[in-house]
């Protein structure tokens, strides 16, 4: 197979398939099947495609060479497949979002794909969402409907495609369609309810060390932010690694993570998880980013709870954050309602509290190993941060947008300093129930444990 006879067949595809034959695009069509052909002669051909994959290669089917075509009234999304595969295709409102979901894939694509905007697409992106499950998905500039969704199978030198094709429609009729899935028969059916990576109960343990709960923020699907060839979700993960080697060193906790791999974990089930597991803390770990053009800001920041944002910047990285679900193509209007309940309410204050005391033994204590924001204790409305009964901390190490704290994140010198650090907050935090259950004063109170302070 050549870059050419292959770019010449999809523009063919294109230009033949029905719903875009209509007389007014055919133009369009021939002539973005002339460009195809040039970019195709262009660009080398993804390996997976020019050659026949040995059988190791072939058990997980790749995907690569996306694209998006159209305007924005119809807009059609390709991307190439070594074999044909199953999928499942429905909408998601506010925001607007198109998810494909698709059995394990290797996707094989240059950074920055499906960042440039085309038609009733915005982005798109595309990853791991859970061991053996993969997703695309699409961020629409307007409510669209899903016209069509379909897998070509592969034939002769032709990689098999999936194609999505996206017709502009209103808000109405975009509202009306959720629910409904698209297979590949081509049958709309009703939605099942969303899948939810399940965690594996707690087993029964006599075990009576505090329980630390490490979040490395988002993974999979969801990169975070991306600066000079890091992605944050691999830089937190690192550091959770030394830091959780830290912790159970000193012998005197039990600590378990949100995420052990590099998957997806939607934020309500961190929170879920810590409140499972009892957790006596938790501890999630981010790195910020500041927008084009707006300052060197730099340094460690620690985060609690709270409805009204410390400060603009603060506001505006918590909704950053939070965006996380949204970028995997997670269903937000099912998230459940906040209970209201007076016990939940107490427990929630007297939690407050504890989380506020780590942040400030974590800021006393981190200080003199790295820099700090000149602002290093800020509030916002974190959505990981909700467990009523656990204290939870979120931690951004520092900005990725400033090559200084990106060479810091980076280096291991560095992260054995800060965990060490933070491994000495904890302590400090525990030390009075660690005391107690010593025997050495019976009027020092630790922190109440999940458990111990559950509403009933
Ligand atoms: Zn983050």
């Amino acid at each position: 197979v050549t870059a050419g006879t292959f770019s010449l067949n999809f523009g063919r595809f294109l230009a033949g398939s029905r719903p875009f034959a209509r007389a007014g695009h055919a133009a369009f069509w021939r002539l973005l099947s002339g460009l195809s052909l040039l970019v195709g002669l262009i660009c080398a051909q993804p390996a997976a495609f020019a050659q026949t994959p040995t059988p190791a290669a072939a058990a997980v089917p790749v995907a690569g060479h996306a694209r998006l075509a159209g305007d924005g009234e119809r807009t059609r999304f390709v991307i190439d497949l070594s074999t044909a595969i199953d999928f499942t295709a429905f909408t998601l409102a506010d925001p607007y979002r198109v998810i494909i979901d698709l059995p394990q894939v290797r996707f094989d694509l240059p950074p920055g794909t499906g960042q440039g905007e085309r038609g009733l697409v915005r982005a798109f992106r595309y990853g791991q969402v859970m061991p053996g499950a993969a997703r695309i998905v699409m961020d629409l500039s307007a409510p669209a409907r899903l016209e069509r969704v379909f897998v070509v199978e592969a034939t002769g030198s032709e990689p098999a495609r999936l194609v999505v094709d996206l017709v502009r429609g209103d808000r109405d009729a975009f509202l009306r369609g959720l629910g409904t899935e698209i297979r590949p028969s081509g049958a709309s059916v009703q939605k099942r309810a969303e899948r939810t990576p399940r965690f594996e109960p707690q087993k029964r343990s006599d075990d009576r060390r505090p329980l630390i709960v490490l979040d490395p923020g988002h993974g999979g699907i969801d990169s975070g932010t991306i600066s000079g060839g890091v992605a944050e979700k691999d830089l937190v993960f690192d550091f959770s690694q030394v830091l959780r080697e830290r912790l159970e060193r000193s012998g005197r906790y039990r600590v378990v993570m949100t995420r052990r791999e590099d998957r997806f974990i939607p934020l309500n089930d961190r929170v879920k998880f810590a409140r499972e597991q009892n957790a006596d803390l938790f501890i999630s770990l981010h790195a910020n980013a500041l927008p084009a053009h707006e300052g060197s800001a730099r340094g460690l920041i620690v985060f609690t709870l709270s409805d009204r944002a410390s400060d603009q910047d603060a506001a505006r990285l918590a909704e950053q954050e939070n965006r996380s679900d949204v970028i995997a193509g997670i269903d937000l209007t099912q998230e459940p309602d906040e209970i209201a309940d007076i016990l939940i309410d107490l427990t929630r204050r007297e939690t407050m509290g504890f989380s506020h005391q780590f942040a400030r033994l974590l800021v006393n204590e981190v200080r003199p190993v790295t820099r700090l924001h000149q602002n290093p204790h800020k509030s916002a409305g974190f959505r990981v941060l909700r467990a009523p009964d656990v204290p939870s901390v979120l931690v951004e190490l520092g900005f990725v947008t400033s090559p200084a704290d990106l060479r810091l994140m980076t280096s291991d010198a560095w992260r054995q300093r800060v965990a060490e650090a933070m491994g000495e907050a904890v302590d400090a935090f525990f030390r009075p129930r660690l005391l107690g259950a010593l025997g050495a004063s019976g009027q020092e109170r630790g922190p109440v444990t999940a458990s111990g302070s559950q509403a009933p």
